[in-house]
């Protein structure tokens, strides 16, 4: 069927790419993609030859008129190098395009690298704010913590290694001393998440040195009211008895 057809791809494990996911992408008369050697790869793994054209943040603008005319007859495929295209990946214009002008836009979801670590953390999961990139510079970045500073919500960065034992000083300083996860190489050989408050995993990350790979920060929300313990339960039926007649 034409239409732009948005796929995630695998954030490390090529094994994560799903069925529908293959079929989608053999299938369509072009791939638009980030970058083609990286897409290529993916191709190859799967036995796929189609052709590719790059879309990203430097082409955009140039190139989504002549893919939006291609949707009418034609299915396009939108593939970014890993995970879910539109999360801090190109896409959100195409699709937005894509519908005004009549087309079908159709999601084969799949891995995310946000709500991967998610299910790592260890943290709540009922509400979250995904933040993404934050700002380099250390004013802009304390500008941005201080906007979210008071969201009751788990928040989701990603993040760099050579970046991150700053950001999770300057987070330690804007947000509080909260608990954290530092989650990495995620689907990959060296997967793992280390937890802490965000002063413990930023003076350990500043003494390791910057760690390889991708990471994901997960932070936990602002302080909830410790749910009573037992121990505290048993205080205050104890207390409420002794206020019997
Ligand atoms: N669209 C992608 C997604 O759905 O997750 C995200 C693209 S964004 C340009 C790339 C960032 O995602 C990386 O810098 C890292 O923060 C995170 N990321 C991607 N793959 C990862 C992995 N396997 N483990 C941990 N973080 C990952």
């Amino acid at each position: 069927m034409p239409g732009l057809y948005i796929v995630a791809t695998p954030i490390g494990n090529l094994g994560d790419l799903s069925p529908r996911a293959a079929h989608v992408l053999a299938n369509a008369a072009l791939i638009a993609v980030e970058d083609t050697r990286v897409t290529a790869g993916l191709l190859r793994h799967i036995g796929v030859k189609r052709p590719m054209m790059a879309y990203h943040d430097h082409n955009a603008d140039r190139v989504r008129p002549g893919l939006i005319a291609r949707l009418g007859g034609e299915a396009i495929a939108l593939v970014s190098d890993a995970g879910t295209p539109l999360i801090s990946d190109p896409g959100y214009k195409l699709v937005r395009d894509a519908r005004a002008a009549g087309h079908a836009v159709v999601t084969i979801p799949g891995p995310c690298a946000a709500v991967a670590a998610l299910t790592l953390a260890g943290l709540p999961t009922d509400r979250f704010l995904f933040v993404g990139f934050l700002p380099s510079k250390a004013g802009a970045r304390a500008e941005s913590i201080a906007e979210i500073a008071s969201v009751r919500a788990t928040l989701v960065f990603y993040e760099s290694g050579p970046r991150l034992a700053a950001t999770l000083a300057a987070l330690a300083d804007g947000l509080g001393d909260r608990e954290a996860a530092v989650t990495r190489e995620i689907t990959k050989k060296f997967e793992e998440a280390v937890t802490g408050t965000l002063s413990s995993l930023a003076a350990r990350y500043a003494e390791a040195g910057p760690p390889k790979g991708e990471i994901v920060l997960v932070v936990a929300p602002p302080g909830e009211p410790e749910a009573a313990s037992a121990e505290d339960a048993d205080a205050a039926l104890a207390e409420a008895l002794t206020r019997l007649p």
